[in-house]
C-alpha cells in the first residue's frame, strides 16, 4: 500500500487562541504570555520538550507504507515548520499552503501527492497520541473498504433536543462512533469525491467519501487520541506525558515481637506458625511498613497518629482495613510502586512470597510487577535472627499531577 500522509495543520487555532484570551482575562496567564504565544500556532507549542506537531508525526515516520508526508500549513507557519523538518530530520516531506477549511487543506495536499501513491492518509496535526497498534489496524482493515477511519465507540449518553433545548430522545449509542484521525482512503475515490461541488464543506474525509457512496469502515480503538483544541487540552496532554507530575518516595519500617498464641499475618497473608506478632492490631509488620512509607511520601504523618494503640476501636483490627482508610485519603497521590524486604528467621517464606505479592497488588490495584516482596533471614543474629521478632522495610513511590494541570482538569 503506497501511501501519502497529509497532515492537516491549516487551521487558525482560533478556539485555542480564544481560550488563551479567556485565561489571560481571568488572570490565569499574564498578558506577556499571551502576546508571546498568540502569534504562534498551537502546533508549535512545547509538549514534553518538543513541539506538539513533532509528537503527532513521530509514529508515522516509522511506517514503511507511508512514502511521504505532506504538511498543509498557513503561510505564516512555513518558516517554523521548515526549521522543525531540519531539526527532526523528517524524511520525504512536502509543504503546501493550508486552506480555510480542512477539506481545502487536504485537497491542496492531494494535488501534490506522489502519483504512485494509491492510498491517502489524513491526520490532524493536533492529535499527538496516535498509538502504533491503532495505525497497524488501519492498514490491516483498509483493503476491505474504500476508506477506514480511526474511531472511538461512544460511551456518554447522547441526547437529541429540539431547537428550544428540550430533550426529544436518547440516541441508541450501540452503533455510534466518534470519528478521529488518522483516516486512510483510496486515492482514486477521494479524488472523485473532490469533484463534487459540496466537497469543500465536508468536515472529514469519511464524510467526503459518503457523498460518493463509498464504503467506509470504522476501526475502533481504546486509546486516548484527543485533538488538542484549547489551552486546557494542552495542559492535560502535558500531564498525560508526565510533564507536570510530581513524584515522591517514602520509606517505612516496622518490627513486631513474635509470641505464642497469636495468628501470624504478613502482607495480608496468614502464615501457619506456632507464634505470631504481638500488637494492638493484627501486627502485620509488612503492611505497617508499607503504610508508613505511603504516609511518609505523601506527608501525612505516621501510622501511630492514624491508628493509636490506645484506641480500643483498633484492637485486633486487620491491617488491610487500616490501609484502605489511608488509601481513601491520598489527596490525588497515586501509588506507582512498592518495594519491600521482610527479615524473618522462621517460617521460611519461599512459598508465601508470591501470595503476599499478589495480595498487596490487589489491595493497591497495582500490576504485580509494580510490587516486590523480598525475604531474608538475619543469619541467626539479633532478635530477628533468634526468631523473637519480624521486621519489615518498604519503599513506596507515589505520583500526582501537579497543581497547575489539575486546575485544568477541573474546568
Ligand atoms: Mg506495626
Amino acid at each position: 500500500m503506497r501511501t501519502s500522509l497529509i497532515v492537516a495543520a491549516g487551521g487558525s487555532g482560533s478556539r485555542f487562541r480564544q481560550s488563551l484570551v479567556r485565561d489571560t482575562a481571568l488572570g490565569k496567564k499574564t498578558s506577556k504570555d499571551f502576546s508571546r504565544q498568540s502569534g504562534l500556532s498551537k502546533l508549535f507549542f512545547p509538549l514534553a520538550g518538543r513541539p506538539l506537531l513533532a509528537h503527532s508525526i513521530d509514529v508515522f515516520q516509522k511506517y514503511p507504507q507511508i512514502r511521504e508526508t505532506i504538511f498543509a500549513v498557513p503561510p505564516e507557519s512555513k518558516k517554523i515548520l521548515e526549521d522543525l523538518i531540519r531539526c527532526f530530520k523528517w524524511r520525504a516531506v512536502k509543504v503546501v499552503n493550508g486552506g480555510r477549511t480542512r477539506a481545502q487543506s487536504v485537497r491542496n495536499g492531494l494535488r501534490k501527492a506522489d502519483r504512485k501513491s494509491d492510498w491517502i492518509m489524513v491526520h490532524d496535526g493536533a492529535r499527538p497520541f496516535v498509538a502504533e497498534d491503532a495505525l497497524r489496524k488501519l492498514f490491516r482493515e483498509a483493503p476491505r473498504a474504500d476508506g477506514v477511519i480511526l474511531a472511538k465507540k461512544m460511551v456518554p449518553t447522547i441526547k437529541q433536543t429540539d431547537a428550544a433545548g428540550e430533550v426529544v430522545k436518547t440516541i441508541d449509542r450501540a452503533n455510534l462512533y466518534e470519528a478521529q484521525t488518522p483516516q486512510l482512503v483510496r486515492r482514486a475515490i477521494l479524488e472523485k469525491a473532490y469533484q463534487s461541488p459540496r466537497a469543500l464543506q465536508a468536515t472529514d474525509e469519511a464524510a467526503l467519501l459518503e457523498s460518493v457512496n463509498a464504503r467506509v469502515r470504522v476501526v475502533a480503538h481504546e486509546g486516548w487520541n484527543p485533538k488538542i483544541t484549547t489551552a486546557q487540552d494542552l495542559e492535560l496532554a502535558r500531564a498525560f506525558l508526565g510533564e507536570d507530575s510530581e513524584i515522591r518516595t517514602g520509606f517505612g519500617r516496622d518490627t513486631h515481637r513474635l509470641v505464642r498464641g497469636r495468628k501470624f499475618f504478613l502482607g495480608g497473608v496468614r502464615l501457619p506458625f506456632e507464634r505470631g506478632p504481638l500488637g494492638h492490631s493484627d501486627g502485620d509488620a509488612l503492611l505497617h511498613a508499607i503504610a508508613d512509607a505511603i504516609l511518609g511520601a505523601t506527608g501525612a504523618g505516621d501510622l501511630g497518629e492514624w491508628f493509636s494503640d490506645q484506641d480500643k476501636r483498633y484492637k485486633n483490627i486487620r491491617s488491610e482495613k487500616m490501609l484502605k482508610a489511608i488509601l481513601q485519603s491520598l489527596g490525588g497521590w497515586q501509588i506507582q510502586h512498592i518495594d519491600t524486604i521482610i527479615i524473618l528467621e522462621r517460617p521460611r517464606l519461599g512459598p508465601y512470597k508470591k501470595r503476599m505479592r499478589r495480595k498487596i497488588s490487589e489491595l493497591f490495584h497495582l500490576p504485580e510487577d509494580a510490587v516486590s516482596v523480598k525475604a531474608k533471614t538475619a543469619e541467626g543474629l539479633g532478635p530477628e535472627g533468634e526468631g523473637r521478632a519480624v521486621s519489615c522495610e518498604a519503599i513506596v513511590t507515589v505520583r500526582r499531577i501537579a497543581a497547575s494541570a489539575r486546575k485544568g482538569m477541573r474546568r
